[in-house]
């Protein structure tokens, strides 16, 4: 789950981080407002969007001269103006897609003198199981850029969870940065704050980028993005609450609405399969015979009727849709109330593109059955590779 930079920064305020005041704004008139409170005569307009890159994104219904989604802005009036062009507006940058995301919020915050951009992330890394803290001098740039050009300028350092944070790690992160002085026991007293919000929090990814100097000598988080895992929300009601659905594809929200697992992709064939393994492998074996998956979708152990139609009628809601694959283990389902299932959804839905079920597992005669008696034209599978050769032929013929 992600949130906004004006939320991620309201919760790492809270563990002492220094970040630059700031309010957020859903009206010219609030951007306004908001700018007033803060002592000028620099401020800074930030679109707020689910997306990074908006310093140097464009907007779709703006000239290209026209300034990108993070604007310095030196006068009330060029906030207005500023807000003005920006709210409503499409913003398109290197993580949004060609689609852009329209800009509904704005964050206006106190404009900083920078002397230095340094860059500072930590996530879980699942490869060593512990928490990685990555440092670079090379602030408010691509750092996958940095990372292909000078490796040498970023440094990795890694937390073993059960130790927790120490403090040679935070001396670690001072080196990495090269700071020395007063600047230097800041930065390790930051990672130490950071460390403590990122694993109170759930997080799975806090990047900071930029990390600033100021003029006077301060380190200060001047943009930041934070997710956390979805699965550990329950613990963390009033993180949960900073969820923006409309940020989100409607169709993923739709889905978590029926517990569904579901991923929209860029291909044309839908798949509705049971268990997240075998939905990765049926997605493989799709490519392998030359096509590609519209869609991730795992229905889950319990599928029952209401869960297999909501999966079609979110499956169907994408235009690209040209063909379904369904693949199912009947293990704890059998397999006659799966197919009972899938009769009953494709009636429901009116279903208007070819149809290939493979079923396997508990009841699998009488399943087939149920699909061959329903009249529909659902064609059965034997396996997957069967399944998969099946549904991109018909595709592929109907194109
Ligand atoms: P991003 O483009 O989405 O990563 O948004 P950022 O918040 O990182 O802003 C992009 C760039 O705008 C930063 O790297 C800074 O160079 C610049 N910027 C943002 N805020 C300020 C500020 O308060 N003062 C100055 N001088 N530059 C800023
Ligand atoms: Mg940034």
């Amino acid at each position: 789950m992600n949130i906004h930079e004006y939320q991620a920064k309201e919760l790492l305020a809270k563990y002492g981080v220094a970040v630059p005041t700031g309010y957020p704004a859903l009206t010219v008139e609030e951007a306004v407002e908001g700018a007033k409170k803060l002592p000028g005569p620099l401020y800074v307009v930030k679109a707020q969007i689910h997306a990074g890159g908006r310093g140097k994104g464009k907007f779709k219904e703006l000239g290209a001269e026209a300034k990108g989604g993070v604007r310095l802005a030196k006068s009330l009036d060029d906030v207005k103006s500023d807000a003005e062009e920006m709210l409503g507006n499409t913003l398109v940058t290197v993580q949004t897609g060609d689609a852009g995301k329209q800009v509904n919020r704005l964050y206006v915050t106190d404009g900083v003198d920078i002397a230095e951009e340094y860059y500072l992330s930590m996530l879980v890394d699942r490869a060593t199981g512990r928490i990685a803290l990555i440092v670079s001098t090379e602030g408010g740039m691509d750092i996958e850029e940095v990372a292909h050009s000078t490796p040498e300028k970023i440094t990795t350092i890694t937390i073993d969870p059960a130790e927790g944070f120490q403090p040679h790690h935070g001396r670690a992160v001072a080196f990495g940065l090269k700071l020395s002085g007063e600047l230097n026991k800041q930065a390790q007293k930051l990672a130490k704050q950071l460390y403590e919000a990122f694993t109170a929090l759930d997080c799975e990814m806090l990047e900071i980028n930029p990390l600033v100097e100021t003029k006077d000598s301060n380190l200060l988080v001047l943009d930041t993005k934070m997710s956390f895992d979805g699965n550990a929300m329950f613990r963390h009601p009033d993180v949960a609450e900073l969820r923006d659905i409309s940020e989100e594809d409607p169709a993923e929200v739709e889905a978590s609405k029926y517990d569904l697992a579901y991923i929209k992709l860029d291909g044309n064939i839908g798949c509705m399969v049971n268990g997240a393994g075998l939905a990765m492998a049926t997605m493989d074996i799709i490519k392998l015979n030359g096509a590609f998956p519209a869609n991730f979708l795992d229905v889950g152990g319990g599928a029952t009727t209401e869960k297999v139609t909501a999966a079609f009628k979110i499956i169907l809601s994408d235009p690209a849709v040209e063909g379904i694959l369904v693949n199912i283990f009947g293990g704890i389902m059998k397999c006659d109330i799966i197919a009972d299932g899938i009769v009953q959804a494709a009636k429901d839905v009116n279903l208007s593109v070819p149809l290939v079920v493979r079923l396997e597992g508990t009841n699998v005669e009488k399943g087939k059955e149920i699909l061959a008696n329903s009249g529909l034209p659902i064609v059965p599978a034997d396996d997957l590779g069967d399944a998969a050769k099946k549904i991109v032929g018909q595709v592929k013929e109907a194109a």
